[in-house]
């Protein structure tokens, strides 16, 4: 096995999540659990894959990590900081900044009435306090750095193509220069090709920036391309977990031959050179 040890930028340990369902007959809440003992590292500069069927437990860890969602119980920390510690809902600005997420469906993540370039400079605004010639020399450098010509920036969202919107919820990601992003089937709603351009941005940028994902999907074939390490959720557990390769090709349980025998060969996807 691939030693991959080294310090964690994000360390999870033993993470329980439930969500309140209703009360009982005393008024009591039921709750319902949905994520068990849940233990795993993000390296710096590194990607940990999270996948599973839908409901499985991925987008609610993705909150957590985002302190987005009560930790029942375990730890989560972050640089040696306890994120349980932060007030519900409410973390410190300094780790808004280091965590940033970008998810399924930039349409909904972007303000419709707002053009792409106000998008991007409206958070390097509130991260940077930057204005005037700065901010705009700041939204250009991101519009650069995610491929996109600055002309686009003049377009609205439902003017841009899927994978166009997706660069610009990109770009506003980092606008905080973050050291850990969430994407939470970030490039699920793509085509294949539109979604191979934009996972080699992710890389692009890793290389670059030395960023942490956690990268979730459904899909193991998309997981496969970009993730060092890799955790298979099943109702709200990991059943296997470990360096990529590993999992692809020594899998210990039967849900994740099963969802290995379900990806369809992509002949399309090279495997992104990981570092
Ligand atoms: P995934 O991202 O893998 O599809 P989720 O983390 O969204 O899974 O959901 C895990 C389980 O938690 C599902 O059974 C879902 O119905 C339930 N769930 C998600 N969000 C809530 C919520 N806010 N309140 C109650 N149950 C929820
Ligand atoms: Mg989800």
């Amino acid at each position: 096995m691939t030693d991959n040890s080294g310090n964690a930028l994000l360390k999870i340990e033993a993470l329980d999540v439930r969500y309140e369902s209703g009360r009982s007959v005393w008024g009591l809440p039921r709750y319902k659990n949905v994520v068990h003992g849940v233990s795993f590292d993000v390296k710096p500069g590194q990607t940990f894959g999270l996948v599973g069927e839908s409901g499985s437990g991925k987008s609610t860890i993705g909150k957590a990590v985002l302190r987005q969602v009560p930790i029942h119980a375990g730890s989560i920390r972050f640089d040696g900081h306890e994120i349980k510690d932060f007030p519900s809902q409410s973390a410190p600005l300094w780790y808004r900044k280091a965590v940033q997420v970008v998810f399924q469906n930039p349409l909904m993540s972007l303000n419709p009435r707002m053009l792409a370039r106000d998008t991007v400079a409206e958070a390097v605004r509130f991260h940077t306090g930057m204005t005037g010639s700065a901010l705009s020399g700041k939204v250009g450098d991101l519009f650069n750095d995610v491929g996109l010509p600055r002309k686009l920036g003049e377009r609205y969202p439902r003017e841009l193509s899927g994978g166009q919107q997706q660069r610009v919820a990109i770009a506003r990601a980092l606008a905080s220069d973050p050291r850990l992003i969430v994407c939470d089937e970030a490039v699920s709603a793509l085509d294949v090709s539109t979604q191979s351009h934009v996972m080699e941005l992710l890389h692009k940028l890793q290389n670059e920036r030395g960023v942490s994902y956690i990268f979730i999907s459904h899909d193991l074939g998309v997981v496969r391309n970009i993730c060092h390490e890799v955790g298979v959720l099943y109702q709200g557990r990991f059943v296997d977990v470990g360096m990529t390769d590993d999992v692809y090709g020594n899998p210990k349980h039967v849900y994740t031959r099963n969802l290995l025998d379900a990806v369809p060969k992509m002949p399309n996807f090279d495997r992104l050179q990981m570092a």
